[in-house]
């Protein structure tokens, strides 16, 4: 992984290569920005190019310490991430192994997996000992959001009163999701979401995806390489036609049969599975636009569906559709608070049919 592995993210990566070149690095960065985006990949990259025999900017990827870093052996490079718990260093093992093995690595863990305070206690201590064999020690913190609240204050005191040459590199959703103390302490990095083409061309070029699979994948990524590869995973035609149904449901427009499918959802408990079933959904109204706009089938994610767009196209009106799209991605921003999935998610789609009008109308007034 170099800084040519990192699909996109143009701004993070001239900024990260300016800082080595001009020898100012900082002791804590924060990269923060959706997920799959390349947050560690970058990370990765950066702790190569620091330590680097040849000073290649982009690590040379060929001297002992560019190795080191791709197979995870380098004894100033650590890499943190959320574990379970149980048979922690297999865990660790297994990740570090596939991952040195993929450039494009999903790292999926369980929703109970945190970066615990014994880690980073063990961290510290091992920091102590200084840098080993190359010019910088790098530790990367990979979803920092997941430390436990004693893990967090404990780095906090490490942040306080850095190690030299030592930096940390944190990733995260935002930078809301940590301890303000601890964003004090970090430098800033910005990655954002990737085009539909660059995710496209990654699923057709590494992946084997058909052109017409990839477009829908793609689209439905929302942005995300990690979503997409594991939406690829899946059957996404019978993934869509089952999210698809759900949005008929709450068009026809009966409350009964919309709280329902606000149940169901949200009885899973599933976050990102909502936040699958809204991007579908504001993809689909997105699609109508265009085709109202004249767009032809080259145009649209759900390119094969180009019947059921035209007809929607003709009866929905541009302000209803704008309306719809603000309800959706209201759901999006509100989820990032911590709020109760099921009163959300029912009263947002009855919004989204309709049968709600106003905003702040309280849900006991459905007609
Ligand atoms: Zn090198």
């Amino acid at each position: 992984m170099s800084f040519r592995d990192v699909v996109n993210q143009q701004q993070a990566k001239s900024f990260l290569k300016s800082s080595i070149a001009a020898g100012r690095v900082a002791n804590g960065y924060l990269f923060h920005g959706p997920r799959g985006v390349g947050k560690s990949t970058m990370a990765l990259a950066f702790a190569k190019s620091l330590n680097c025999e040849r000073e290649d900017p982009d690590g040379c990827g060929s001297c002992t310490s560019c190795k080191k870093v791709a197979r995870f052996v380098h004894p100033d490079v650590t890499l943190i991430f959320p574990t379970s718990g149980k048979k922690e260093d297999e865990e660790i093992a297994a990740v570090l192994t596939e991952r040195s093995g993929d450039r494009f690595y999903v790292h999926a863990f369980p929703h109970s997996a945190s970066i615990k305070i014994g880690t980073i206690q063990a961290l510290r201590m091992d920091l102590a000992s200084g840098v080993r064999e190359g010019r910088w020690r790098i530790v990367i913190l990979a979803y920092a959001e997941k430390m436990t609240p004693e893990a967090s204050n404990c780095l906090l005191r490490m942040l306080e009163e850095p190690p030299a040459r030592v930096t940390f590199v944190l990733t995260a959703p935002s930078r809301r999701v940590l301890l303000p103390t601890i964003v004090s302490r970090c430098q800033a990095v910005r990655f954002v979401a990737l085009a539909a083409k660059e995710i496209e061309k990654i699923l057709v070029e590494e992946r084997d995806a058909s052109p017409e699979e990839a477009r829908v994948v793609a689209g439905l990524s929302g942005g995300s390489l990690s979503t997409a590869l594991d939406l690829k995973e899946q059957d996404v035609v019978e993934y869509r036609k089952e999210n698809l149904d759900r949005l008929k449901r709450i068009n026809a427009g009966k409350p009964a049969e919309i709280l329902n499918v606000a149940e169901g959802l949200a009885a899973a408990r599933d976050r990102e599975q909502v936040r699958r079933f809204v991007r579908l959904a504001l993809l689909w109204f997105r699609d109508v636009l265009l085709v109202k706009y004249g767009a032809g089938a080259d145009d649209v994610a759900n390119r094969d569906m180009m019947n059921e767009l035209t007809q929607q196209a003709g009866v929905v009106e541009l302000a209803e559709l704008r309306r719809r799209v603000n309800v959706l991605e209201d759901i999006i921003s509100s989820m990032e608070r911590h709020v109760d999935l099921s009163l959300l998610l029912s009263s947002s789609f009855l919004k989204l049919s309709g049968v709600v009008e106003d905003v702040g109308q309280p849900l006991d007034t459905v007609r």
